[in-house]
C-alpha cells in the first residue's frame, strides 16, 4: 500500500466521520445545556417561579372549598391567625397570576387577599366570617391537562375548636402541609369549661315572614317570642349555655343559622316554627328530624317550603360546580342522627303530656337547616297558624309556658343521657 492509499484511507474515513462527530458534539452540547437548566431549576428556583393561574371558591356559610390551579407543583405551608380568624397559606417561589375578580369572598369566607412577602414567596390569606376549622389542604396533580391544584376545605367551627387548632399549631411550630396535621386540627382539650350548649333558631325573620294566621299572626314573630321565652327558661336552670341564631326581626340564610350553631359549639339545635297546612282542621305540634326520604308528603311539602326561605331575600341559589357540590352533600354522621332521633323521641314524649300533638308527631324530611353533620338537630312546629285554635294558643302565655316547660324537660333528659353516655365512653 502506497502513501497515497494510506492518506486516502485516513482522509476518506475522516471525511465520512466529520458529520457524525459534529452531530455527536451537538448532542453533548444540548445535554449540557439541559443539565445546566435543570440545575438552575432545582437550585435557587428563582429562574422559573411556580405560577398560580386560577382561583375558584364555592360553598356556603358552613363549608367552603377553595381551589387554586398552578402550572407546577406548589409547596404550601399554612397556619392560623386570630382576630379576625384567618388561614394563611405561604407559597415559596410562587408568582400569583390570578384575576382579582375571581377572588370575591363567598359564604364562610369574608375576605381573600394575596401578595408577595419577599424572597419570591407569595401569601394567600382567607379570612373567616367566624371561627372555622381546616378540614383538608391537599396538593393534587391534575388528572386532565398539566399542572397541579391546591384544594383547601374549611368548615364553620366553634371558638374552642379554633383555639385548640391554634394551640396545636404553637406546639408544632413548623406547620407544614400534611393530612396528619389536618387530622389533628380541631382535636384538643375541648371539654374543659364547656357546658351543654343549646342553640335556638327562631324560624324566618326580616323579609321572610313565614306563615300567616287567619287573624294576622305572623310566624316570624311567634317563633322569636317563643324562642326568647324558652331561652329564659333554659338559662334560669343555670345548667346550659343558650344562644339564639337571631334575637331580632332580621333575615338569616339557612346555612348562616347552621354556621351560628357550629360557632357556639352547640350540643343541640332546635329550630322553632309555626307553619300553615292546606287542611284547616289539622292542628297540634310536630317534631321533625332530617332524612333523605320524607316520612310523608306533608313533611316533604313543608321541607320544600322551608328550604325556599333563602330566596326571600332575592338571593339566588347558585349551581355550584360538581367538585364543590360533592363536599356540600355532607352525610349527617350516623351518631349525630341517632342523637337527633333520640331527642325527637324524648321531646314528643314530654310535649304529649302538656300540649296537643298531631297524628304521628315525629316526622322527617330533608330540611336544610337541620343539616349540621355533628349537631343533633330538630325542627319543632309548635302548631299550625292555618288553624284558628292553634293560632290563639300560640298567643296564649300559659300555653306557651307549658310548651316551653316541656321542651326544657326534654333537653334536661337528653343532656343527662348524653353526659352519662360520654362518661361511660359509650
Ligand atoms: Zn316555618
Amino acid at each position: 500500500m502506497g502513501l497515497k492509499t494510506i492518506v486516502d484511507k485516513v482522509f476518506g474515513t475522516c471525511r465520512r466521520a466529520a458529520p457524525c462527530l459534529f452531530a455527536l458534539f451537538l448532542v453533548f452540547a444540548c445535554m449540557a445545556a439541559v443539565q445546566r437548566a435543570q440545575a438552575a431549576d432545582a437550585g435557587a428556583g428563582a429562574v422559573q417561579p411556580v405560577r398560580a393561574v386560577d382561583y375558584k371558591m364555592a360553598g356556603d356559610a358552613v363549608k367552603v372549598r377553595v381551589v387554586v390551579d398552578f402550572d407546577r407543583e406548589p409547596i404550601p405551608r399554612w397556619f392560623l391567625l386570630r382576630s379576625p380568624h384567618r388561614l394563611v397559606i405561604d407559597l415559596p417561589d410562587t408568582q400569583m397570576a390570578l384575576d382579582p375578580k375571581d377572588l370575591k369572598a363567598h359564604g364562610l369566607v369574608s375576605g381573600v387577599r394575596y401578595g408577595p412577602v419577599g424572597e419570591g414567596m407569595s401569601r394567600l390569606v382567607l379570612a373567616g366570617k367566624g371561627p372555622f376549622k381546616v378540614d383538608k389542604i391537599d396538593v393534587l396533580k391534575n388528572r386532565e391537562g398539566a399542572g397541579y391544584r391546591l384544594a383547601v376545605d374549611i368548615s364553620a367551627a366553634s371558638d374552642r375548636e379554633f383555639d385548640a387548632a391554634l394551640a396545636d399549631q404553637a406546639l408544632t411550630t413548623a406547620s407544614t402541609v400534611s393530612t396528619e396535621k389536618s387530622a389533628r386540627v380541631g382535636k384538643g382539650p375541648l371539654s374543659t369549661g364547656h357546658r351543654f350548649t343549646v342553640v335556638l333558631d327562631p324560624g324566618h325573620g326580616g323579609v321572610d315572614g313565614g306563615a300567616e294566621g287567619p287573624n294576622g299572626t305572623v310566624e316570624k314573630d311567634v317563633t322569636l317570642a317563643f324562642a326568647r321565652e324558652l331561652r329564659d327558661k333554659l338559662t334560669a336552670t343555670g345548667k346550659y349555655d343558650v344562644f339564639m341564631t337571631r334575637d331580632a326581626d332580621v333575615f338569616l340564610r339557612l346555612d348562616e343559622r347552621v354556621r351560628i350553631a357550629r360557632q357556639h359549639g352547640a350540643d343541640l339545635f332546635i329550630s322553632v316554627h309555626a307553619d300553615t297546612i292546606s287542611l284547616k282542621g289539622i292542628r297540634g305540634a310536630t317534631v321533625y328530624t332530617v332524612s333523605d326520604k320524607a316520612s310523608d308528603p306533608e313533611a316533604q311539602a313543608l321541607a320544600d317550603r322551608e328550604n325556599l326561605s333563602d330566596q326571600f331575600a332575592g338571593m339566588e341559589i347558585k349551581d355550584d360546580s360538581q367538585e364543590v357540590t360533592d363536599i356540600l352533600i355532607d352525610l349527617i354522621r350516623r351518631e349525630t342522627h341517632s342523637f337527633s332521633m333520640s331527642f325527637a323521641h324524648t321531646l314528643v314524649g314530654q310535649l304529649s303530656t302538656t300540649v296537643g300533638l298531631i297524628n304521628n308527631p315525629h316526622r322527617s324530611a330533608g330540611f336544610r337547616v337541620l343539616k349540621a353533620p355533628d349537631i343533633p338537630s330538630v325542627l319543632v312546629e309548635l302548631g299550625y297558624l292555618s288553624n284558628a285554635k292553634d293560632e290563639a294558643q300560640l298567643a296564649d302565655p300559659s300555653w306557651r309556658g307549658k310548651a316551653a316547660e316541656s321542651i326544657t324537660n326534654a333537653i334536661a333528659l337528653f343532656a343527662s343521657a348524653k353526659a352519662a353516655k360520654t362518661d361511660t365512653g359509650g
